[in-house]
């Protein structure tokens, strides 16, 4: 977000892209500048000439509303409003946002507070962008590494009209669910827990590990051994079946692979052969 809004597109634009996904400000930090400051006025009218008509905002990782400590949790609700309102200013329906990490509690105990969270921003007169739920790999006390987990959190929650789920591949497949080699279950088991309307997003990424290992590390899509990053276990197959299949269709794709270099930006060589179906 260096170059505000334009420059997130133009940068998309240069990948072959027709959507994105930005931070409105560095994903670790709650560090935001000021509105007017993000060119986005001329970042839409770059986007319309250049045939992108909507994006997507992911929150950042510090909002933690399943924390018991009152100051971390009065953060997240604070810094979630915020976000909400900032990805609404720039006009994005979407904010994807990690569930929560319960840590010295239990699941009941963040799954209530992550409720208690949503009642608080999502008011009845609430009318921002939705929120998109990832699925997460359920490490540690992460809540999302089941589909089970994100659908307690939407059933409690007041305004479940807002809330909708961002379906991360390198997640799932890190959580344990098939997503290399039986996709059609996995999105069977998703539809019926929560409903596949409930998707508006998914994250097209590999995974470092084999499936189950709950680790959350991203590899590029089909990526093998020589990649300086390292080997995909998920594979190409998988994810281009996905993004040809019905469940993809309408649906944000976005690709949260590794970064190599400014050399070898491996982005729109990945968007290119899942377009084309092959990688050379
Ligand atoms: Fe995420
Ligand atoms: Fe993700
Ligand atoms: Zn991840």
């Amino acid at each position: 977000m260096t170059g505000g809004l334009l420059g997130a597109a133009q940068e998309a634009v240069s990948y072959g892209a027709n959507t994105f996904m930005i931070y409105t400000g560095a994903p670790r930090n709650a560090r935001r500048s000021p509105l007017e400051k993000l060119k986005i006025e001329e970042g839409w009218a770059y986007m319309r000439e250049n045939g992108i008509d909507s994006f997507v905002v992911h929150a950042p990782y510090i909002i933690n509303l399943a924390s018991f400590k009152e100051d971390t949790y009065n953060l997240a609700v604070t810094l979630l409003k915020d976000e909400l309102e900032r990805a609404k200013g720039m006009g994005s329906e979407l904010v994807v946002l990690h569930p929560g990490a319960y840590t010295e509690r239990d699941l009941e105990y963040g799954v209530n507070r992550i409720v208690s969270g949503f009642d608080s921003v999502l008011t009845d007169d609430y009318d921002g962008p939705d929120i998109c739920l990832e699925t997460m790999t359920g490490k540690g006390t992460e809540i999302g590494g089941s589909f089970e987990e994100l659908k307690m959190i939407i059933d409690k929650a007041r305004r479940k009209d807002k809330l909708k789920v961002c379906f991360d591949t390198c997640h799932a497949h890190d959580a344990g669910y098939a997503v290399s080699d039986d996709l059609d279950s996995v999105m069977d088991q998703f539809d019926e827990v929560l409903g596949l309307d409930m998707i508006e997003v998914f994250h097209l990424n590999g995974s470092l590990n084999p499936r189950g290992a709950k680790k959350d590390r991203h590899a590029n899509i089909g990526a093998t051994a020589d990649n300086p990053k390292g080997a995909d276990n998920i594979g190409f197959a998988a994810i281009r079946e996905l993004a040809h299949s019905r469940y993809a269709e309408g649906r944000f794709l976005i690709l949260e692979t590794p970064w190599l270099d400014a050399n070898t930006n491996l982005y729109k060589e990945e968007i290119a052969a899942l377009r084309a179906g092959e990688r050379d």
